[in-house]
């Protein structure tokens, strides 16, 4: 099994006053491919910055981050979003939908920014992804017209739209009953079985029935990494 993502000795800081916050402190950390990893620690703990980091979406103070086969730190800031556009797909806590544009226009965004699926197949992908996700008949609403589930359900389509190996997922039940969070989660556990890489970031507490691995912030470091039998990798 190949490495999805490797980081090394990898530390963040943000700069704070006078001195500065150590949000990723020296963490090494090997994920395979096909593996479904969950992330948990309390607030503070790091979990948002090693996520970006993974997306490529802030930089390593130091060490070095790999993913999905690039080393990200010598990569340009557009070679950076044009990594990312191919290879990562994101879902967020507050869905992060464009409000302006419809759902399935939300949903081929990405293909337009990527150029990676042909253009006269992209609405027909963005609609086969709703319907996968099961919110087709939503497609030619806004945003606001869905409840939070299904604009959750659209923005794992949009992280989809360009078929990307590895989904980063920040804390995207946290804003949902827990009803409509088991059914989001049952929706990782099949692009999991696909064979695609899942990180999440959660505080759902049956999580462990759903990952094959479970690693602990606390203060920007890893205090617990398990791996869980009965999950798929
Ligand atoms: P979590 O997602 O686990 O709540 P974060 O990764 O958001 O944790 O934050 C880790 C630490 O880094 C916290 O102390 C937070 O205040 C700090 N931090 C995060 N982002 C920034 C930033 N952009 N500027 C300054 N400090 C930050
Ligand atoms: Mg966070």
């Amino acid at each position: 099994m190949g490495h999805a993502v490797q980081l090394t000795d990898v530390v963040k800081t943000y700069p704070l006053g006078e001195g500065q916050v150590v949000a990723v402190d020296d963490v090494s950390l090997t994920i395979g491919r096909g593996e479904f990893v969950a992330i948990v620690g309390r607030s503070g703990s790091g979990k948002t910055t090693l996520l970006n980091l993974l997306a490529g979406i802030d930089r390593a103070t130091s060490g070095t981050v790999h993913a999905v086969g690039a080393d990200l730190g010598s990569l340009s800031e557009s070679g950076l979003a044009s990594w990312r556009g191919a290879n990562v797909g994101l879902v967020f806590q507050f869905f992060q939908l464009l409000p302006t544009l419809t759902v399935a226009e939300n949903v081929i965004l990405p293909m337009d920014f990527a150029a990676k699926i042909p253009p006269r197949q992209r609405r027909a992908r963005a609609l086969d992804l709703l319907d996968r996700v099961g919110i087709a008949d939503q497609a030619d609403k806004l945003p606001a017209m869905l409840s939070g589930g299904q604009q959750q359900r659209a923005a794992i389509a949009r992280a989809l739209a360009n078929d990307p190996p590895l989904i980063l997922a920040d804390e995207p039940t946290g804003n949902l009953d827990s009803h409509t969070a088991a059914a989001m989660l049952e929706l990782f556990t099949g692009l999991n079985a696909e064979g695609r890489t899942i990180v999440v970031v959660t505080h759902e507490r049956d999580i462990r029935d759903v990952v094959s691995r479970e690693i602990t912030l606390v203060d920007g470091r890893i205090i617990t990494d398990t791996r869980l039998t009965g999950a798929s990798a």
